[in-house]
Protein backbone atom coordinates (compact mmCIF):
# COMPACT_ATOMS: atom_id res chain seq x y z
CA UNK A 1 0.00 0.00 0.00
CA UNK A 2 2.89 2.16 0.75
CA UNK A 3 3.83 2.93 -2.54
CA UNK A 4 0.25 3.97 -3.76
CA UNK A 5 0.99 6.87 -1.56
CA UNK A 6 2.35 10.20 -3.13
CA UNK A 7 4.52 12.27 -1.96
CA UNK A 8 1.69 14.73 -1.23
CA UNK A 9 -0.38 12.62 0.97
CA UNK A 10 2.34 11.23 2.82
CA UNK A 11 3.03 15.00 3.96
CA UNK A 12 -0.36 15.50 5.18
CA UNK A 13 -0.31 12.36 6.76
CA UNK A 14 3.16 13.21 8.91
CA UNK A 15 1.10 16.41 9.32
CA UNK A 16 -1.63 14.61 10.86
CA UNK A 17 0.26 12.04 13.24
CA UNK A 18 2.40 14.91 14.69
CA UNK A 19 -0.83 16.87 15.57
CA UNK A 20 -1.92 14.01 17.45
CA UNK A 21 1.28 13.28 19.44
CA UNK A 22 1.10 17.07 20.22
CA UNK A 23 -2.17 16.52 21.58
CA UNK A 24 -1.22 13.86 23.47
CA UNK A 25 2.08 15.58 25.02
CA UNK A 26 -0.03 18.58 26.05
CA UNK A 27 -2.86 15.85 27.97
CA UNK A 28 -0.30 14.05 29.49
CA UNK A 29 1.90 17.31 30.78
CA UNK A 30 -0.97 18.07 32.18
CA UNK A 31 -1.74 15.08 33.81
CA UNK A 32 1.88 15.23 35.35
CA UNK A 33 1.14 18.54 36.95
CA UNK A 34 -1.96 17.49 38.64
CA UNK A 35 -0.31 14.59 39.81
CA UNK A 36 2.54 16.20 41.31
CA UNK A 37 0.05 18.92 42.83
CA UNK A 38 -1.94 15.81 44.60
CA UNK A 39 0.84 13.71 45.58
CA UNK A 40 1.88 17.42 47.36
CA UNK A 41 -1.74 17.37 48.65
CA UNK A 42 -1.89 14.26 50.03
CA UNK A 43 2.30 14.59 51.55
CA UNK A 44 1.16 17.82 53.21
CA UNK A 45 -2.55 16.55 54.73
CA UNK A 46 -0.33 13.02 55.54
CA UNK A 47 2.21 14.98 57.52
CA UNK A 48 -0.40 15.34 60.56
CA UNK A 49 -0.33 11.83 61.39
CA UNK A 50 1.85 10.54 63.60
CA UNK A 51 4.36 8.16 62.49
CA UNK A 52 4.38 4.09 61.89
CA UNK A 53 0.12 4.11 62.01
CA UNK A 54 -1.83 2.24 59.49
CA UNK A 55 -3.18 5.96 58.51
CA UNK A 56 0.62 6.54 57.77
CA UNK A 57 1.11 3.74 55.45
CA UNK A 58 -1.87 4.23 53.60
CA UNK A 59 -0.93 8.14 53.03
CA UNK A 60 2.51 6.72 51.71
CA UNK A 61 0.93 4.29 49.34
CA UNK A 62 -1.36 6.72 47.99
CA UNK A 63 1.46 9.22 47.04
CA UNK A 64 3.88 6.25 45.94
CA UNK A 65 0.41 5.60 43.57
CA UNK A 66 0.37 8.89 42.41
CA UNK A 67 4.02 9.99 41.96
CA UNK A 68 4.44 5.99 39.51
CA UNK A 69 1.29 7.36 37.41
CA UNK A 70 3.83 10.46 36.52
CA UNK A 71 6.28 8.59 36.24
CA UNK A 72 4.46 6.58 33.24
CA UNK A 73 3.17 9.75 31.64
CA UNK A 74 7.25 11.09 31.63
CA UNK A 75 8.10 7.34 30.00
CA UNK A 76 5.02 7.94 27.55
CA UNK A 77 5.97 11.67 26.64
CA UNK A 78 9.36 10.38 25.97
CA UNK A 79 8.41 7.85 23.39
CA UNK A 80 6.31 10.08 21.67
CA UNK A 81 8.88 12.47 21.18
CA UNK A 82 11.23 10.26 19.99
CA UNK A 83 8.10 9.24 17.85
CA UNK A 84 8.10 12.92 17.00
CA UNK A 85 11.48 13.24 16.11
CA UNK A 86 10.97 10.40 13.34
CA UNK A 87 8.34 12.03 11.64
CA UNK A 88 10.31 15.31 11.43
CA UNK A 89 13.83 13.85 9.77
CA UNK A 90 13.51 14.31 6.48
CA UNK A 91 12.36 18.11 7.22
CA UNK A 92 15.86 18.97 9.13
CA UNK A 93 17.10 20.71 5.86
CA UNK A 94 15.81 23.94 6.88
CA UNK A 95 15.31 25.48 3.23
CA UNK A 96 12.06 24.25 2.57
CA UNK A 97 10.67 25.06 6.30
CA UNK A 98 8.32 27.81 4.93
CA UNK A 99 6.87 25.64 2.21
CA UNK A 100 6.39 23.22 4.27
CA UNK A 101 5.46 25.03 7.73
CA UNK A 102 8.10 23.62 9.58
CA UNK A 103 9.69 25.60 12.22
CA UNK A 104 12.00 25.14 15.60
CA UNK A 105 11.60 25.44 18.94
CA UNK A 106 13.38 28.55 20.39
CA UNK A 107 14.04 26.55 24.13
CA UNK A 108 14.19 22.80 23.22
CA UNK A 109 15.62 23.05 19.39
CA UNK A 110 12.65 20.43 18.51
CA UNK A 111 11.36 20.38 14.84
CA UNK A 112 7.61 20.65 14.59
CA UNK A 113 4.90 21.93 11.87
CA UNK A 114 3.68 25.75 13.05
CA UNK A 115 -0.21 23.54 12.97
CA UNK A 116 1.26 21.92 16.56
CA UNK A 117 2.53 25.43 18.39
CA UNK A 118 0.15 25.78 21.58
CA UNK A 119 -0.82 28.63 22.94
CA UNK A 120 -2.39 32.15 21.42
CA UNK A 121 -1.25 35.37 20.78
CA UNK A 122 1.70 36.07 22.11
CA UNK A 123 2.08 33.47 24.36
CA UNK A 124 3.01 30.69 22.25
CA UNK A 125 4.09 27.20 23.31
CA UNK A 126 6.41 24.18 22.08
CA UNK A 127 4.28 21.19 21.54
CA UNK A 128 6.98 19.53 22.61
CA UNK A 129 8.53 21.07 25.73
CA UNK A 130 5.74 23.06 26.96
CA UNK A 131 8.31 26.25 27.27
CA UNK A 132 7.49 29.45 25.16
CA UNK A 133 8.67 29.82 22.26
CA UNK A 134 9.44 33.44 20.87
CA UNK A 135 12.03 36.04 19.67
CA UNK A 136 14.27 36.80 22.33
CA UNK A 137 16.59 32.76 22.97
CA UNK A 138 17.27 33.06 19.30
CA UNK A 139 17.99 36.31 19.02
CA UNK A 140 20.57 35.68 21.72
CA UNK A 141 22.17 33.37 19.84
CA UNK A 142 21.67 34.83 16.31
CA UNK A 143 23.67 37.86 18.10
CA UNK A 144 26.43 35.62 19.07
CA UNK A 145 26.85 34.07 15.51
CA UNK A 146 26.48 36.96 13.63
CA UNK A 147 29.67 38.65 15.49
CA UNK A 148 31.59 35.80 15.41
CA UNK A 149 30.74 35.59 11.65
CA UNK A 150 32.19 39.66 12.02
CA UNK A 151 35.10 38.94 13.44
CA UNK A 152 36.14 35.85 10.87
CA UNK A 153 35.51 38.27 8.33
CA UNK A 154 37.70 41.03 10.08
CA UNK A 155 40.75 38.46 10.81
CA UNK A 156 40.32 37.56 6.56
CA UNK A 157 39.36 34.04 7.66
CA UNK A 158 37.70 32.57 4.48
CA UNK A 159 35.53 29.69 5.52
CA UNK A 160 32.67 30.73 7.35
CA UNK A 161 30.16 28.46 5.35
CA UNK A 162 28.64 26.37 8.05
CA UNK A 163 28.11 29.62 10.56
CA UNK A 164 26.66 31.40 7.67
CA UNK A 165 24.06 28.04 7.28
CA UNK A 166 23.03 27.94 10.99
CA UNK A 167 22.62 31.94 10.68
CA UNK A 168 20.44 31.39 8.15
CA UNK A 169 18.53 28.59 9.77
CA UNK A 170 18.54 29.86 12.77
CA UNK A 171 16.99 33.62 11.37
CA UNK A 172 14.42 31.53 9.16
CA UNK A 173 13.19 29.24 12.41
CA UNK A 174 12.73 32.95 14.18
CA UNK A 175 11.04 34.37 11.25
CA UNK A 176 8.34 31.42 11.37
CA UNK A 177 7.55 31.62 14.67
CA UNK A 178 7.47 35.00 15.32
CA UNK A 179 4.32 37.09 15.94
CA UNK A 180 4.74 39.35 13.22
CA UNK A 181 4.64 36.11 10.74
CA UNK A 182 1.99 34.46 12.50
CA UNK A 183 -0.28 37.71 13.05
CA UNK A 184 0.73 39.90 10.16
CA UNK A 185 -0.25 37.66 7.52
CA UNK A 186 2.95 38.11 5.32
CA UNK A 187 2.58 36.09 2.19
CA UNK A 188 5.42 32.99 2.55
CA UNK A 189 5.11 34.19 -1.34
CA UNK A 190 7.38 36.87 -0.44
CA UNK A 191 9.82 34.65 1.10
CA UNK A 192 12.86 32.98 -0.50
CA UNK A 193 16.63 33.30 -1.57
CA UNK A 194 15.41 34.06 -5.42
CA UNK A 195 12.91 36.46 -6.83
CA UNK A 196 11.47 34.80 -9.56
CA UNK A 197 7.52 34.63 -8.76
CA UNK A 198 6.82 38.37 -7.69
CA UNK A 199 9.69 39.81 -8.66
CA UNK A 200 11.05 41.09 -5.24
CA UNK A 201 11.91 38.85 -1.88
CA UNK A 202 13.25 39.34 1.55
CA UNK A 203 15.05 36.67 3.23
CA UNK A 204 15.17 36.29 7.10
CA UNK A 205 18.97 37.18 8.59
CA UNK A 206 21.06 38.56 11.27
CA UNK A 207 23.43 41.60 10.16
CA UNK A 208 26.79 41.91 11.09
CA UNK A 209 25.80 44.01 13.98
CA UNK A 210 23.94 40.71 15.58
CA UNK A 211 20.34 42.41 15.11
CA UNK A 212 17.74 40.24 13.38
CA UNK A 213 16.31 41.96 10.05
CA UNK A 214 14.46 40.83 6.70
CA UNK A 215 17.17 41.44 4.27
CA UNK A 216 15.62 42.81 1.31
CA UNK A 217 17.33 41.17 -2.09
CA UNK A 218 16.36 43.51 -4.86
CA UNK A 219 15.61 46.91 -2.81
CA UNK A 220 11.78 47.29 -3.87
CA UNK A 221 9.78 49.70 -2.25
CA UNK A 222 7.30 47.41 -1.32
CA UNK A 223 10.44 44.50 0.10
CA UNK A 224 11.59 47.88 2.16
CA UNK A 225 8.03 48.40 3.65
CA UNK A 226 7.13 45.02 5.09
CA UNK A 227 10.78 44.77 6.64
CA UNK A 228 9.79 48.68 7.89
CA UNK A 229 6.51 47.44 9.21
CA UNK A 230 8.01 44.23 11.04
CA UNK A 231 10.73 46.56 12.46
CA UNK A 232 8.25 48.43 14.09
CA UNK A 233 6.36 45.10 15.37
CA UNK A 234 9.52 44.23 17.08
CA UNK A 235 10.18 47.58 18.84
CA UNK A 236 6.89 47.95 20.11
CA UNK A 237 6.69 44.09 21.28
CA UNK A 238 9.57 44.75 23.27
CA UNK A 239 8.04 47.06 24.92
CA UNK A 240 4.83 45.51 25.46
CA UNK A 241 6.63 42.57 27.07
CA UNK A 242 8.84 44.81 29.49
CA UNK A 243 7.33 44.92 32.93
CA UNK A 244 9.09 47.77 33.46
CA UNK A 245 7.09 49.86 30.96
CA UNK A 246 3.71 51.56 30.51
CA UNK A 247 3.30 49.61 27.36
CA UNK A 248 3.37 46.27 29.32
CA UNK A 249 0.32 44.22 28.81
CA UNK A 250 -0.83 46.27 25.03
CA UNK A 251 -1.70 44.16 22.88
CA UNK A 252 -0.49 44.94 19.25
CA UNK A 253 -1.87 43.85 15.56
CA UNK A 254 0.57 44.45 12.82
CA UNK A 255 -1.48 44.56 9.03
CA UNK A 256 -4.71 45.47 10.54
CA UNK A 257 -7.24 46.13 7.28
CA UNK A 258 -9.35 48.19 8.56
CA UNK A 259 -12.82 47.82 6.73
CA UNK A 260 -15.46 50.37 7.25
CA UNK A 261 -18.80 51.60 5.37
CA UNK A 262 -18.85 54.85 3.70
CA UNK A 263 -20.82 56.93 1.10
CA UNK A 264 -19.98 58.89 -2.00
CA UNK A 265 -22.04 60.53 -4.35
CA UNK A 266 -24.89 59.13 -2.17
CA UNK A 267 -23.38 55.52 -2.99
CA UNK A 268 -22.72 53.56 -0.34
CA UNK A 269 -18.67 52.66 -0.62
CA UNK A 270 -16.71 49.98 1.55
CA UNK A 271 -13.48 51.51 2.44
CA UNK A 272 -10.16 49.73 3.01
CA UNK A 273 -7.70 51.03 5.44
CA UNK A 274 -4.25 49.36 5.32
CA UNK A 275 -2.90 49.86 9.10
CA UNK A 276 0.75 48.89 9.40
CA UNK A 277 0.08 48.37 13.06
CA UNK A 278 -2.59 48.68 16.23
CA UNK A 279 -1.46 49.09 19.72
CA UNK A 280 -4.12 48.43 21.95
CA UNK A 281 -3.90 49.37 25.72
CA UNK A 282 -7.16 49.59 27.94
CA UNK A 283 -6.83 53.39 28.47
CA UNK A 284 -6.17 54.11 24.64
CA UNK A 285 -4.88 53.06 21.29
CA UNK A 286 -2.32 53.84 18.82
CA UNK A 287 -2.54 53.61 14.90
CA UNK A 288 0.93 52.94 12.95
CA UNK A 289 2.51 54.17 10.19
CA UNK A 290 5.39 52.87 9.48
CA UNK A 291 8.28 54.62 7.10
CA UNK A 292 11.61 53.09 6.31
CA UNK A 293 12.68 55.97 3.94
CA UNK A 294 16.79 56.77 4.28
CA UNK A 295 16.29 60.49 3.74
CA UNK A 296 16.22 63.74 6.01
CA UNK A 297 13.42 64.38 7.27
CA UNK A 298 11.72 67.34 8.42
CA UNK A 299 7.85 67.97 9.90
CA UNK A 300 6.34 71.49 9.69
CA UNK A 301 5.40 72.97 13.14
CA UNK A 302 2.00 72.05 12.56
CA UNK A 303 2.87 68.78 11.77
CA UNK A 304 1.23 69.04 8.49
CA UNK A 305 3.86 68.82 5.86
CA UNK A 306 6.98 66.65 5.62
CA UNK A 307 9.68 67.27 3.26
CA UNK A 308 11.87 64.16 2.34
CA UNK A 309 15.73 64.98 1.33
CA UNK A 310 17.37 62.49 -0.61
CA UNK A 311 20.68 63.32 -2.32
CA UNK A 312 19.74 66.94 -2.73
CA UNK A 313 16.70 66.36 -4.11
CA UNK A 314 13.52 67.32 -1.56
CA UNK A 315 10.36 65.88 -2.30
CA UNK A 316 7.22 68.06 -0.04
CA UNK A 317 4.00 66.13 1.22
CA UNK A 318 1.24 68.51 1.62
CA UNK A 319 -1.53 67.55 4.57
CA UNK A 320 -3.69 65.74 2.04
CA UNK A 321 -1.08 63.47 1.25
CA UNK A 322 1.82 61.36 2.43
CA UNK A 323 2.00 59.81 5.99
CA UNK A 324 0.13 62.28 7.84
CA UNK A 325 -2.93 61.66 5.37
CA UNK A 326 -2.39 57.87 5.82
CA UNK A 327 -2.42 58.00 9.37
CA UNK A 328 -5.09 60.38 9.94
CA UNK A 329 -7.43 58.66 7.53
CA UNK A 330 -6.35 55.04 9.38
CA UNK A 331 -7.02 56.63 12.91
CA UNK A 332 -10.74 57.66 11.95
CA UNK A 333 -10.91 54.57 10.62
CA UNK A 334 -10.11 52.74 13.75
CA UNK A 335 -12.18 54.99 15.63
CA UNK A 336 -15.30 54.11 13.55
CA UNK A 337 -14.31 50.42 13.58
CA UNK A 338 -14.10 50.06 17.26
CA UNK A 339 -17.22 52.61 18.38
CA UNK A 340 -15.99 51.66 22.81
CA UNK A 341 -12.73 54.53 21.83
CA UNK A 342 -12.63 57.60 22.87
CA UNK A 343 -11.52 60.18 19.53
CA UNK A 344 -9.37 62.04 22.34
CA UNK A 345 -7.58 58.63 23.62
CA UNK A 346 -6.45 57.33 19.85
CA UNK A 347 -3.39 59.03 18.25
CA UNK A 348 -1.66 58.47 15.38
CA UNK A 349 2.02 57.83 14.80
CA UNK A 350 4.02 57.96 11.96
CA UNK A 351 7.72 56.02 12.43
CA UNK A 352 10.29 56.17 10.79
CA UNK A 353 12.77 53.35 10.92
CA UNK A 354 16.04 54.40 9.88
CA UNK A 355 16.33 58.04 9.02
CA UNK A 356 19.25 60.04 7.82
CA UNK A 357 17.91 62.53 10.23
CA UNK A 358 14.46 63.61 11.62
CA UNK A 359 13.94 67.28 12.38
CA UNK A 360 11.46 69.92 13.06
CA UNK A 361 8.35 69.34 15.20
CA UNK A 362 8.42 65.49 15.90
CA UNK A 363 8.01 63.57 18.66
CA UNK A 364 6.10 65.75 21.78
CA UNK A 365 2.97 63.57 21.24
CA UNK A 366 0.03 65.70 21.54
CA UNK A 367 -2.28 63.36 24.79
CA UNK A 368 -5.36 64.64 23.30
CA UNK A 369 -5.37 62.72 20.39
CA UNK A 370 -3.87 63.21 16.51
CA UNK A 371 -0.91 62.71 15.10
CA UNK A 372 2.98 62.79 15.73
CA UNK A 373 6.07 61.71 14.66
CA UNK A 374 9.12 59.57 15.85
CA UNK A 375 12.33 57.90 15.00
CA UNK A 376 12.39 53.78 16.22
CA UNK A 377 15.31 53.40 17.21
CA UNK A 378 15.71 56.87 19.30
CA UNK A 379 15.82 57.24 22.89
CA UNK A 380 16.03 61.07 23.36
CA UNK A 381 13.12 63.59 22.24
CA UNK A 382 12.79 62.35 18.61
CA UNK A 383 12.50 59.07 19.89
CA UNK A 384 9.12 57.05 20.03
CA UNK A 385 8.97 55.07 23.21
CA UNK A 386 9.37 58.06 25.69
CA UNK A 387 6.46 60.01 24.20
CA UNK A 388 3.99 57.01 23.71
CA UNK A 389 4.38 55.79 27.31
CA UNK A 390 4.34 59.55 28.21
CA UNK A 391 1.10 59.69 26.69
CA UNK A 392 -0.07 56.31 28.46
CA UNK A 393 1.04 57.46 31.78
CA UNK A 394 -0.88 60.64 31.39
CA UNK A 395 -4.40 58.96 30.49
CA UNK A 396 -4.02 56.50 33.06
CA UNK A 397 -3.71 58.88 35.64
CA UNK A 398 -7.60 59.93 34.47
CA UNK A 399 -8.62 55.96 33.69
CA UNK A 400 -11.61 55.52 32.02
CA UNK A 401 -14.78 54.45 33.60
CA UNK A 402 -15.62 50.51 33.37
CA UNK A 403 -11.91 49.59 34.01
CA UNK A 404 -10.84 50.52 30.31
CA UNK A 405 -11.10 48.48 27.24
CA UNK A 406 -10.91 44.80 26.87
CA UNK A 407 -7.73 44.82 24.64
CA UNK A 408 -8.25 41.15 24.02
CA UNK A 409 -11.65 41.30 22.61
CA UNK A 410 -10.43 44.20 20.39
CA UNK A 411 -7.36 43.02 18.88
CA UNK A 412 -9.58 39.38 18.02
CA UNK A 413 -12.02 42.00 16.04
CA UNK A 414 -9.12 43.38 14.27
CA UNK A 415 -7.57 40.26 13.67
CA UNK A 416 -10.64 38.50 12.25
CA UNK A 417 -10.75 41.60 10.08
CA UNK A 418 -10.97 40.28 6.10
CA UNK A 419 -8.89 40.42 3.36
CA UNK A 420 -6.35 39.22 4.91
CA UNK A 421 -3.39 36.55 3.76
CA UNK A 422 -3.70 32.99 3.66
CA UNK A 423 -1.10 31.50 6.09
CA UNK A 424 0.16 28.05 6.27
CA UNK A 425 -1.28 27.71 10.08
CA UNK A 426 -4.97 27.32 11.44
CA UNK A 427 -6.80 31.33 11.72
CA UNK A 428 -8.08 29.88 15.63
CA UNK A 429 -3.84 30.00 15.72
CA UNK A 430 -3.34 33.34 15.29
CA UNK A 431 -4.44 35.40 18.37
ZN1 LIG B 1 10.58 23.00 22.78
Amino acid sequence: MGDCIDERDGRVDARDEARAIAERIGDLRAQVRNLALAAENERESGSGVAEGTPEAGYSEFIVADFEERAAACGQEIGWLRKRHDEIMGPYSNFAIWEEEGVAECSECGSLFFLVELRGRFMARTCPLCGERVHEGPFDMRGFKLARERRRLERRGEADTGELETEIRRLAMARYLTSEWYLLSGTPTSLLGYDATQEGYSFTPDYRNDGFFCLRAEYGYAEVGGISGEMALFDSLRRCVNDPSSPLYGSKIVPNVNLVTNGSKGGRLTVMRNQTDCVLLHPEGAFVFEAKRWRSHIAVDAGRKEVRVTKRGRTRCFPAGEGPVYQVTANRKALLKRCPGLDGQRVCGVVAFVEPNSLSGDAGSLPCGGGVFFGELKATGKSGLRNPIEKCIAGWSAHPMKGGGLDVVAMAETLLSEDNRYELPIDPVGRM
